[in-house]
């Protein structure tokens, strides 16, 4: 049994996420411990408990502590069970992290997978479906693990309400490192405006925005269409295709701010990596951490990746993957 200590680091959700990874990946028991504990509400949120309910459901695992509030967690993987799984995360959780706690030992299983999900498919403090899209999933692929994403439906914070499928084809012969050192030649670079429920000028006004402060214009600065009954909600997404990466960067509308504001919340993002030449943004350079360190430990070959930002997030993942994976990092 191997005992991790949530309230190292960063202290917060991820911790938990990637511990329940591995934990499914190398079949290795996991006691984790003061979950959460440098958040202001310690202990397994809703959104957090959808996440050990997903990891225990596909690896068959005996658990306990998995309640609204606990702060320890056991848990002991049985055999992965890939195939077809339907997880509910709820009105405001986030259907990508329960994806993302999943998906590592799905892709390393000898069957395919396909998975359903409700419950937020846009939500602060998360990747949205998009940026898993565009920017995560094509990285993956050049592990050689193929994951197509559908989204049926938009769910927006706090309502919810999003539907979405995942088709997972493991990487056979395992995943396979490469290096990520630089964006390479721009490819595209373009700004949308989701809104459901939400007046068409919100999305006018933040665009305008955007556009008078990057000189964008026209094809650049997209309205896609959004069915009404899906919101309410208004996300700004700024998408930027480069050959070797794409990054999404995301600022959601939310009451308190004004239009003008949510586009200068993203500008600041987006200007912080145009004064990088890091190959990756913040976090893109945590989600790829796992996958990375799982691909150099099945190949024994290294892999490389330089990125804008270090943030505590990444380290305390890679203090996770450090416990249960023999690797330098
Ligand atoms: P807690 O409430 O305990 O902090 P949490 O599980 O809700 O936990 P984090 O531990 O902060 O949240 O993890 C958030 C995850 O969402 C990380 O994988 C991070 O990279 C990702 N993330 C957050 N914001 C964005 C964003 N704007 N774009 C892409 N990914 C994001």
């Amino acid at each position: 049994m191997l005992t991790i200590d949530g309230s190292t680091g960063e202290g917060g959700g991820q911790i938990l996420r990637t511990g329940l990874s591995l934990s499914m990946i190398t079949g290795q028991p996991v006691t984790i411990e003061r979950i959460r504990a440098r958040r202001p509400k310690p202990g397994l949120m809703r959104q957090h408990l959808a996440c050990v309910l997903a990891a225990q459901a596909v690896s068959g695992a005996q658990v306990s502590g998995a309640e609204l509030g606990s702060q320890t967690l056991v848990f002991e993987p049985g055999a992965l069970r890939p195939g077809e799984h339907r997880f509910a995360v709820g009105s405001a959780g986030s259907c990508l992290l329960v994806l993302q706690t999943v998906l590592p030992a799905l892709m390393l299983a000898d069957a395919p997978s396909q998975i359903s999900l409700s419950g937020g498919t846009h939500n602060p403090l998360a990747p949205n479906f998009h940026f898993i899209e565009r920017a995560f999933l094509p990285q993956l692929a050049r592990m050689g693990a193929a994951v197509g994403l559908s989204l049926r439906r938009h769910g927006f914070y706090p309502a919810g309400g999003g539907e979405m499928l995942a088709a997972i084809e493991p990487a056979v012969g395992g995943l396979r490192p490469f290096d990520l050192m630089e964006r390479g030649a721009p490819r595209e670079s373009f700004a949308e405006s989701l809104v459901a429920a939400v007046p068409r000028r919100v999305a006018e006004r933040e665009l305008a925005a955007l556009g008078d402060a990057l000189g964008w214009s026209g094809e650049q600065l997209r309205i896609p269409n959004v069915r009404q009954n899906e919101g309410p909600g208004n996300a700004l997404m700024l998408t930027l295709a480069h050959e070797h990466v794409t990054e999404v960067f995301t600022s959601l509308g939310e009451r308190a701010l004004s239009s003008e504001q949510v586009a200068a919340r993203l500008l600041r993002e987006v200007r912080a990596h145009q004064g990088s030449t890091a190959a990756v943004g913040p976090h893109l350079a945590d989600q790829l951490a796992l996958p990375a360190a799982l691909a150099v430990h099945r190949s024994g070959r290294a892999m490389a990746y330089t990125c804008s930002e270090a943030t505590e997030h990444l380290r305390s993942n890679l203090a996770v993957i450090q416990r249960f994976l023999p690797l330098r990092i």
